[in-house]
């Protein structure tokens, strides 16, 4: 019988883990729950991306839509801001905000390389 011990690397930031580092820093990097997460979309639409601790205080005193709009619609740094914010899945509560990542974060998603994004879901959901 052989046996083996490996590591298992865990994200700092939410409840990810895995048995590649590279993968598990690549995902810390742009993970929702990160506050100095990199914005991978805002960089495909060439977008500037915003400090996601002024999104969040822009969601808080105004609501969703001065958020899309300081976000310059940025899905995935409104789902950040909303992640850290409420450390709670949006998706769920997407007809409470009319904000769905999922949904909104598709085409570009899709513009850009899809099997990169697998994983990157907010909370716990891969
Ligand atoms: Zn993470
Ligand atoms: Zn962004």
């Amino acid at each position: 019988m052989k046996t083996k011990q490996v590591w298992r690397y865990y994200c700092d930031h939410c409840k990810k883990s895995g048995g590649s580092k590279a993968a598990m820093a690549k995902h810390e990097s742009i993970c929702f729950y990160n506050p100095a997460r990199v914005c991978t979309f805002c960089e495909s639409m060439q977008i500037e991306q915003k400090p996601i601790s002024e999104l969040m205080d822009i969601f808080l005193a105004e609501g969703l839509a001065a958020l899309r709009k300081h976000a310059e619609n940025c899905p995935a740094c409104i789902n950040a801001a909303f992640c850290q914010e409420t450390r709670e899945i949006p998706y769920g509560k997407a007809w409470e905000y009319d904000f769905d990542y999922r949904a909104e974060s598709k085409s570009i998603i899709d513009d850009i390389r899809a099997a990169e994004y697998e994983g990157v879901a907010c909370g716990g959901i891969y």
